[in-house]
C-alpha cells in the first residue's frame, strides 16, 4: 500500500485530507468507535500511515446449483485509511485466508484464523516497510477495528450465540425473547421507550417479561468473566451431547450465552473495542422485507400468521379479533386486515410490473411476480433494499390501513435514513428514540410471531451507525460482489480452492502493475458504463449541455402531447429559465 506515491497518499488521506465535520459522518473515521481507538492508542493514531482494518468473511459455494453442499470461506482484510470513494472498492480488499470447503469449518473457525492472527499479532507490534512518499523504510502497525458478516457468521467468528432466548447481541440482560408455540417472538418493544410515553400505557406486552426496562448489555467485566468460564473450550470435537431439548431451564439457569474464547481476543486491543461485530443491515433488511410482504400478501411458507401464530394471541389473551373461532369441530381463522384479498393483491403485483427505475437504481423487480400475478418471489437482497425503502411505503398506500400504512412507511423511511452515504448524529439520536415507536405501531397490528430476532435488530441499528459511520462500511453488499468476482474464478472445478488461489495471485499482479499503467485503459481509469458529456458553453440554460451516449436503451418513441409534457416539465423546474419566463 505503500509502494507508490499515489497508495501511499491514499493511505493517509483519512488523516492529512480528511475535512472533519462536527455532525457529519462520511467516513469510519467519523465514528465513535475510530475516534475512541485514537484516544486509547495516542501512539498508534500519531502516524497516519497505521492502517485500520475490517475482517470480513462469509461462506460461499463455487458451484452454485451444481453441487449444493460445498461451503467454502475466504476471509478478507478491508483497509479503512483510504477515502470514501476507495474504501470498500473490490480491488483494495486483500484475501488474507481461504478456508477450504467442502464443509463449513464451524466451531474450527479459530483453527484456521491462527495463521492471521499471528500475522496481526506481528502488525501491531510493527513491522518496517518502505514509504515511497519519504523514500524510507517506517514501522507500519496495524489493527483490526470490526469484523463484517452475516448473522449466523457472527456466531462462528464471535464465540457467542445468536439462536434461542439470547440471540440478539446487543440484549444480555432481560432480553424481549418470548417463548411462543413454535418459536421465540421478540415483543415488547415499549421497553426501548422512555418512562411515561404514551405507547406504554395499556401497551399488551406489559408485564410479559420480569423488567420493564429496556434490556442490558454486559459490561466489559461481566464479559470477560463469562468468558473465563469459557475459555478452555477448545475447537474440534465437542464432548456436548447431541440436541438438547429445548426448555425453559435456559431462561432460568442462564444459558451459556458465550460458547467458546475466540482466538480474536488474543489481540491485546480486542476488549478495548467499542464495536467487534456489525450486524449487517443487507441481510436485517432482506428478512424484514420477506416478513412484511410474505405476510402481507400470504404467501404459503412465506407468510408469519399462521394457525400457530393465532394460537399464540390466546395464549396471551390480546388481538381477540384474529383469534381462532372455534365452530362445532372445526376452527375458523378470521381474515386479518393486514394481508390483502385476491384482487388488491393483482393490483399490486401490477404496479410492481409497471413499475420504472433510473438506470442502475434496481433490478428489473417485475422478474419477481409470479406467473399468476399474486405472489412475488425470488427477492434479490438489493431488490429488498429498494423494496422497503422506496416501493412499499408507496404502494400500500390505499390497499391497507392507514395506520398500517403509516407504519410501514416509517420503517420505509428509518432505513433510507440509515443507509445514506453521510449521516447525521442529530438525525440518528432522533432516529434511536423513533425505532422502538415504530416497531410498538407494528406490534399492535401484526401477531407477536411476526416478530423474530431480524425485526428486532432494527432496535439496534442507530447506535452501531454512531459508533462506525455510515452503514456501507459495515454490510455485505461489497462482500458478496467480491465473493462473486472469486466464483468466477474457478476453472478446474476439482480443484476450487487452487483456482481461486492462482487466479488471486495473478489478479492482485495486474492490478499492482495497472498502477504504474498510464495511457492504457486500465481498471482504475475505465469510464463508466452510461459515460455523459457536458458543453455547458454552448447553451445558456446548463440543462441542454449535459446528455448520455446510449450503450443498450432501447428506443423511445413520444407522441406530441408527451414530448410537449416532458419539456414543460424541464423548463418549469430550471431556475435559469425563470428570468425567460417572465
Ligand atoms: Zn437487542
Amino acid at each position: 500500500m505503500f509502494a507508490t506515491k499515489e497508495a501511499s497518499e491514499q493511505a493517509q488521506w483519512h488523516k492529512l485530507k480528511r475535512q472533519p465535520s462536527e455532525k457529519e459522518m462520511s467516513h469510519p473515521a467519523d465514528g465513535e468507535a475510530w475516534q475512541d481507538f485514537d484516544q486509547e492508542y495516542p501512539d498508534f493514531a500519531d502516524d497516519a500511515r497505521n492502517l485500520r482494518l475490517g475482517l470480513a468473511t462469509d461462506g460461499f459455494n463455487p458451484f452454485s446449483e451444481k453441487n449444493t453442499k460445498y461451503s467454502m470461506w475466504p476471509v478478507f482484510v478491508v483497509p479503512y485509511n483510504l477515502p470514501p470513494w476507495a474504501c470498500m472498492q473490490e480491488s483494495n480488499f486483500m484475501m488474507a485466508l481461504l478456508i477450504p470447503g467442502p464443509t463449513c469449518p464451524g466451531k474450527d473457525f479459530d483453527l484456521f484464523l491462527e495463521p492471521l492472527i499471528d500475522d496481526l499479532l506481528e502488525l501491531w507490534n510493527g513491522v518496517r516497510t518502505y514509504d515511497a512518499i519519504t523514500r524510507k523504510t517506517f514501522k507500519l502497525r496495524a489493527a483490526v477495528l470490526w469484523c463484517i458478516h452475516d448473522y449466523p457468521a457472527l456466531s462462528t467468528l464471535s464465540g457467542r450465540t445468536t439462536k434461542g432466548y439470547f440471540a440478539c447481541i446487543h440484549c444480555d440482560k432481560h432480553p424481549l425473547s418470548y417463548g411462543l408455540r413454535s418459536k421465540i417472538g421478540y415483543v415488547g418493544h415499549f421497553r426501548f421507550l422512555p418512562k411515561g410515553h404514551h405507547l406504554r400505557r395499556n401497551n399488551e406486552y406489559a408485564g410479559l417479561h420480569e423488567s420493564s426496562e429496556a434490556p442490558g448489555k454486559f459490561s466489559i467485566d461481566e464479559l470477560l468473566a463469562e468468558l473465563e468460564k469459557v475459555k478452555d473450550i477448545r475447537p474440534g470435537q465437542q464432548q456436548e451431547c447431541g440436541k438438547r431439548k429445548r426448555s425453559g431451564l435456559d431462561r432460568v439457569r442462564g444459558p451459556n450465552i458465550w460458547q467458546r474464547m475466540v482466538s480474536l481476543w488474543k489481540l491485546p486491543y480486542w476488549k478495548k473495542l467499542k464495536l467487534r461485530h456489525n450486524l449487517d443491515v443487507m441481510h436485517i433488511e432482506k428478512n424484514i422485507c420477506e416478513n412484511l410482504i410474505g405476510t402481507i400478501l400470504n404467501i404459503i411458507g412465506k407468510t408469519k400468521d399462521t394457525v400457530k401464530a393465532r394460537l399464540d394471541l390466546k395464549d396471551l389473551g390480546i388481538k381477540e379479533e384474529l383469534q381462532l373461532t372455534e365452530d362445532g369441530d372445526s376452527c375458523e381463522m378470521p381474515n386479518a386486515r393486514y394481508t390483502l384479498s385476491k384482487e388488491k393483491k393483482k393490483a399490486f403485483c401490477d404496479f410492481l410490473r409497471e413499475v420504472k427505475f433510473p438506470d442502475g437504481f434496481a433490478s428489473n423487480i417485475s422478474r419477481c411476480v409470479s406467473a399468476d400475478g399474486t405472489k412475488v418471489q425470488g427477492l434479490k437482497t438489493h431488490d429488498c433494499h429498494i423494496l422497503l425503502q422506496r416501493i412499499l411505503p408507496a404502494a400500500m398506500r390505499g390497499f391497507l390501513d392507514n395506520d398500517i400504512c403509516e407504519a410501514i412507511a416509517e420503517l420505509g423511511k428509518f432505513f433510507r435514513e440509515l443507509c445514506s452515504k453521510t449521516l447525521n448524529k442529530d438525525v440518528l439520536a432522533k432516529m434511536k428514540e423513533e425505532i422502538p415507536m415504530i416497531l410498538v405501531k407494528l406490534e399492535k397490528i401484526f401477531p407477536p410471531a411476526f416478530f423474530d430476532v431480524m425485526m428486532h435488530l432494527a432496535v439496534h441499528l442507530p447506535d452501531e451507525a454512531l459508533l462506525r459511520g455510515p452503514v456501507q462500511y459495515g454490510w455485505m453488499y461489497p462482500i458478496e460482489r467480491r465473493l462473486y468476482t472469486l466464483k468466477r474464478y474457478v476453472r478446474n472445478r476439482a480443484r476450487p480452492e487452487g483456482s481461486i488461489a492462482e487466479a488471486y495471485i495473478a489478479d492482485e499482479c495486474l492490478t499492482f502493475c495497472s498502477k504504474y499503467m498510464e495511457g492504457v485503459e486500465t481498471r482504475f481509469n475505465r469510464e463508466p458504463r452510461n459515460i455523459g458529456f457536458s458543453n455547458e458553453e454552448t447553451y445558456d440554460v446548463d440543462v441542454f449541455g449535459h446528455g448520455v451516449h446510449f450503450t443498450s436503451a432501447p428506443e423511445l418513441v413520444y407522441n406530441e402531447n408527451g414530448f410537449d409534457r416532458m419539456v414543460w416539465y424541464v423548463l418549469h423546474k430550471c431556475s435559469q429559465v425563470e428570468q425567460y419566463a417572465e
